[in-house]
């Protein structure tokens, strides 16, 4: 009791079959449902991913929670539930970036910034960040990215020209679109992977030729909640935040209050910056 915790939003049950077999992001009894309840004024409150959120006080069951050193800076680990553990699980764990390996990040949100933060720890290099607004270059270098491209039909070329020509060993695509997907794929290098962070709509179909499958040999992979077990790699994430190795504090450019969230939401929705962390109490 009393013991800092980040609400682990995969809530693996750790009972199913993914679940013991090591793959709790695919656990069986997940679902995604966002039961409902009621506020004292009989307003209904939506409970996204049964946990409860942008609220003062929260009941979860103990198993979606993950505990916490007490010297991990509280405000920064609120980041480590979701976007910040999907983007650099992928890099971690689909992708398993090796040091100088060359990395495409595809789309700069939070999941994106966040593969962008995961393949510095990996020791990438380059690592070429991608976007359609120019505005994310900044926030991307201050992550570790090495190079900056808008996004575009000459994309693929130019990490290419990056590459030695060869296109990079991982692209990461952190959007969620066919046409990302394709940007990414078409971006790594022959033998390559790609790694599909995004999540997309059931009629966006992807389309390879049969002879492109064949000739580039690249990997393509999907890194759900980046491939992460939550309850094992948010400690050892939380402990590269408090020795510095991992720059948590540069993914945030609002801090905001309660009642400014409807209008972080709205800059989420315009692509504009990168997380904002409510503070309570402040
Ligand atoms: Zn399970």
């Amino acid at each position: 009791v009393g013991d800092p915790v980040v609400l682990d939003m995969s809530r693996a049950c750790r009972n199913c079959w993914p679940c013991i077999h090591g793959e709790p992001w695919l656990c069986e009894e997940t679902r995604n449902s966002t039961p409902a309840g009621r506020l004292e004024d009989g307003t209904t409150a939506h409970a996204l991913m049964q946990l409860g959120l942008f609220a003062e006080e929260t009941v979860v069951p103990r198993n979606y929670t993950v505990p916490l050193a007490r010297d991990v800076p509280l405000d920064l680990a609120a980041l480590l539930s979701c976007g910040v553990t999907t983007g650099v699980g992928a890099v971690r764990n689909n992708a398993k970036v090796r040091p100088g390996e060359s990395v495409a990040v595809f789309g700069l949100g939070g999941v994106g910034l966040a593969a962008v933060a995961g393949a510095r720890m990996a020791g990438a290099d380059p690592i070429i960040a991608i976007d359609v607004s120019p505005a994310k270059e900044e926030l991307a270098r201050r992550l570790g990215a090495t190079h900056f491209l808008i996004s575009d039909d000459k994309v693929a070329r130019q990490v290419r020209n990056l590459t030695e020509g060869r296109g990079a060993d991982h692209t990461v695509e952190c959007v969620g679109r066919a046409a990302t997907i394709r940007l990414a794929w078409s971006s790594a290098r022959r033998g390559g992977q790609c790694t599909v962070v995004g999540f997309g709509r059931r009629d966006d179909m992807v389309s390879f030729s049969a002879l492109e499958l064949y000739h580039f040999a690249r990997t393509i992979t999907a890194a759900p909640m980046g491939s992460t077990d939550f309850g094992r790699e948010i400690p050892v994430l939380a402990e590269a935040v408090r020795t510095g190795e991992f720059d948590l504090g540069a993914l945030v450019t609002h801090r905001i209050g309660l009642e400014e969230v409807p209008e972080a939401f709205e800059r989420m929705k315009r692509g504009e910056g990168g997380r904002s962390l409510v503070v309570f109490g402040g």
